[in-house]
C-alpha cells in the first residue's frame, strides 16, 4: 500500500526552442536550441518525480518526435505517463522564447489547435490511494484543458483528495472570463497555494503581500508559498513562517524556476518532510534552475540540491 499521496497533474505538454542569441526578439533570423521538453505542469511533475514523489500526468502530445521527446524525458525521471494520449491528427504544442540582456523575454506559444486540445479526463485515469491534484493556472486558458481540470477537481475532491495551485496568473491569459472564474474557483478550494509576488499583485491589487497571504489563509489554504524570484521565498502555514534569502547565482534562463520550486516543495511535503526543510530545498532548486538553459533542464535531484546547499554554507563559513 502506497502511503505517499500521488501528485496528479493535467495540463499542457510542449517543446520549447530558445534563441541562442539574446535580443533577437523572435523577429530576426537566428539559431535556436531545442526541442527542450516544457510546459509548466510537466516541469513541475518531472521535478516532483525526481524528488521521489509518486506522480501521474494527464494530457496529450502528437504522434511525432516532439511528443516522443516529452514522454521519454518524463518516463526517464519516473513520471507515470500512461494517460498522456497521442493524437493521430494534431501535432505537439511548441513555444519559442528569446531573452533580452535585462533578463526579460518574448514568448510565442502554439498551444491552441495542437494535441493539447485532445486532452481528456476520465475517472478511470485517477490513481488508487490518496491524490493531490496540482494545477498550474497557465493551463486554464485552453478550453479543453480547463474542462478536464475542472472535472478532475470535482472527482478528486469528492474522493477526499486535495488541490495544489500555482496561480501563474498571467494577465494575457486571464482576459477571458472562463479562465478567470476557473482560477477563482481553484484558489478558494486549494490546500497548497504557491503564488509569485506578481500573481498576488494580479489577484489582490493594492494589497500588501502580508494582507494577501492572510486572505489566502482565510480560504482553504493550509500552506502558502510566495515565490519572490531573485529575492528568495516566503513560506507560511497556520503556525509557522519561514523566510528564505536568495542564493547568489548567475541567471541564465529563469523559465521553469517557479515550477521546479513548486515541484520540490510539494514532493517533500507529501513525503512528510518539515515545512522549513521543504522550503529550503525548494529555494535552492529554484536557484539551480535559473543557472541552466532550457525550461526543464533546470530540474535537479535531491543529491544535487544537497550538494548545492553544502557548497553555499561552505561559502558562508569562509566569509
Ligand atoms: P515562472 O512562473 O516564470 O516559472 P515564478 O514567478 O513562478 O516563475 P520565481 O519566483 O521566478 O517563480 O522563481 C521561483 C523560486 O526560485 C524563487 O522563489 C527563488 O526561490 C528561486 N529563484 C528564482 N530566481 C532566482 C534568482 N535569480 N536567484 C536566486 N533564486 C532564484
Ligand atoms: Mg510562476
Amino acid at each position: 500500500m502506497n502511503t505517499i499521496p500521488t501528485l496528479l497533474t493535467i495540463g499542457e505538454l510542449l517543446v520549447e526552442f530558445v534563441s541562442r542569441e539574446k535580443g533577437c526578439g523572435l523577429e530576426r533570423v537566428t539559431a535556436f536550441d531545442g526541442p527542450f521538453p516544457s510546459g509548466a505542469p510537466a516541469i513541475f511533475l518531472d521535478q516532483a518525480a525526481r524528488m521521489g514523489a509518486p506522480t501521474r500526468m494527464i494530457g496529450a502530445v502528437g504522434r511525432d518526435g516532439f511528443g516522443r521527446n516529452l514522454k521519454a524525458r518524463l518516463e526517464a525521471d519516473g513520471v507515470d505517463t500512461r494517460h498522456i494520449g497521442e493524437s493521430e491528427t494534431l501535432t505537439t504544442g511548441t513555444a519559442f522564447v528569446s531573452y533580452y540582456d535585462d533578463g526579460t523575454r518574448t514568448f510565442i506559444f502554439h498551444l491552441a489547435g495542437t494535441a493539447a486540445d485532445a486532452s481528456r479526463f476520465d475517472e478511470a485515469m485517477l490513481p488508487k490511494g490518496e491524490i493531490v491534484l496540482h494545477v498550474s493556472a497557465s493551463s486554464l486558458g485552453s478550453a479543453p484543458l480547463r474542462r478536464a481540470i475542472m472535472q478532475a477537481t470535482e472527482s478528486v475532491l469528492a474522493r477526499g483528495g486535495r488541490l495544489s495551485l500555482d496561480p501563474n496568473a498571467r494577465p494575457e491569459l486571464m482576459r477571458d472570463r472562463e479562465s478567470r472564474e476557473a482560477l477563482e474557483n481553484l484558489l478558494a478550494r486549494s490546500h497548497f497555494l504557491m503564488p509569485s509576488v506578481s500573481d498576488l499583485d494580479f489577484l489582490f491589487p493594492g494589497l500588501s503581500t502580508e494582507a494577501a497571504i492572510d486572505r489566502l489563509l482565510a480560504m482553504q489554504a493550509e500552506i502558502v508559498a510566495v515565490k519572490k524570484g531573485a529575492e528568495g521565498a516566503l513560506l507560511v502555514d497556520r503556525g509557522e513562517r519561514h523566510l528564505y534569502a536568495p542564493h547568489a547565482v548567475e541567471e541564465v534562463d529563469p523559465t521553469g524556476a517557479g515550477d521546479g520550486f513548486c515541484g520540490t516543495l510539494m514532493a517533500l511535503l507529501l513525503q512528510g518532510r518539515p515545512l522549513e526543510e521543504a522550503g529550503r530545498m525548494a529555494n535552492a532548486a529554484g536557484a539551480i534552475a535559473v543557472t541552466r538553459r532550457g525550461p526543464m533542464e533546470g530540474n535537479s535531484t535531491p543529491q544535487e540540491i544537497c550538494a548545492f546547499l553544502n557548497a553555499e554554507s561552505e561559502k558562508d563559513r569562509k566569509t
